[in-house]
């Protein structure tokens, strides 16, 4: 449904194309003091048809007006990166909640974290099969338990005693998902899979927070477990520095401690956002020809999305409601959709 440079959104919204990029660069918190950022994953996209790079940033609309919704009224960070992230595994469009990607016997296997900037409280979980809300049960585990991180039936047995309903593994069959495992078995390797999703968020009252949500990598192994739920790896927030959400393959994001060595940097060597997140996506990971990106946020509404793939779907909304959407290509220009009625 795109027309010179202007297509609509759920039928009824037009979005523009932006003239340039330069919007979506490094911004500074105006007056409308809150923000949030998201990413559905870093990747391969060229081989992703326009219908589902559409059908994609519709979901990513409809998920960031939920978590704009909670900052506009007033909600903390950790809400709207706990809403923003189920609505998009509830989309089943990404590598997450009811698109997740299956493992090699066929099934998904999930992962999440959430992180308090505030308080660095942090929850996750790994491995869940069962569990159509990863994230929610991430925040679970950083709200009712000591630990951090809790992991297959463990995890699913704490998620009863919460009430949880344990979906059945039919929840998360779906054609595509299908039609790509076994194109990936066939090929006998894990292809081009992007999709994992993540959301950073500053609220009005000035605290970060960051989530992800994802099935991994396409043909994992069972129990391989990603950078995704890894507190420092894949997920981190602090105040003091700032908030990331990671995707990629992410081996090499637990190697090089990607999310917290950003925070590090910028806290300790007094570096933008931008410039650290640049050194470690741009720099050391392409040396290790590690693929993948990051969405990074700090206190004063600095942001940065780096990613090394040839496309990492990201998505900027700020007090002003202006969601802008770009990434499905290096080059892809920017569109811009209200965030409100
Ligand atoms: N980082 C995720 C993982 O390795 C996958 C991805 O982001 O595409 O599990």
């Amino acid at each position: 449904m795109r027309h010179n440079g202007s297509m609509k959104i759920n039928g009824s919204i037009r979005i523009m194309a932006l003239a340039s990029s330069s919007l979506l660069a490094a911004s500074s918190q105006a007056a409308d003091n809150f923000v949030l950022v998201a990413h559905g994953g870093a990747g391969d996209y060229s081989k992703m048809t326009p219908p589902i790079i559409e059908a994609r940033r519709e979901g990513m609309v409809k998920a960031i007006r939920v978590g704009y919704a909670v900052l506009a009224g007033g909600g903390a960070s950790l809400d709207a990166v706990e809403a923003t992230i189920r609505e998009l595994e509830d989309s089943g469009l990404y590598d997450a909640g009811r698109g997740a990607y299956y493992t090699k016997e066929g099934v998904p296997e999930m992962d999440a974290a959430i992180m308090d900037g505030r308080t660095l409280q942090a929850g996750s979980v790994a491995s869940v099969k069962r569990i159509a809300n990863p994230i929610h049960l991430a925040r679970l585990v950083m709200e009712k338990t000591p630990h951090v991180l809790l992991v297959a039936e463990g995890a699913e047995e704490f998620a009863k005693s919460q009430g949880i309903e344990l979906v059945s593994p039919y929840y998360f069959y779906n054609e595509r998902e299908w039609k790509r495992f076994q194109d990936a078995q066939q090929a006998k390797q894990a292809g081009d899979g992007h999709g994992t999703v993540g959301v950073v968020a500053l609220d009005k009252a000035g605290n970060l927070a960051a989530g992800t949500s994802t099935g991994g990598t396409v043909l994992k192994m069972p129990g391989r477990v990603g950078d995704s739920p890894i507190i420092g790896a894949g997920t981190y927030a602090n105040n003091d520095s700032c908030a990331v959400s990671a995707t990629g393959t992410g081996e090499f994001f637990m190697r090089n401690v990607v999310a917290s060595d950003i925070c590090a940097r910028v806290r300790y060597l007094n570096v933008t956002v931008q410039q650290a997140a640049g050194d470690v996506v741009m720099k050391e990971l392409v040396e290790q020809k590690g693929d993948g990106g990051v969405i990074v946020l700090d206190r004063r509404g600095n942001i940065a999305t780096p990613f090394n793939t040839t496309g990492m779907m990201t998505a900027i909304v700020h007090g002003d409601g202006k969601i802008k959407l770009s990434g499905w290509s290096k080059n892809a220009e920017p569109v811009v959709v209200p965030a409100g009625p």
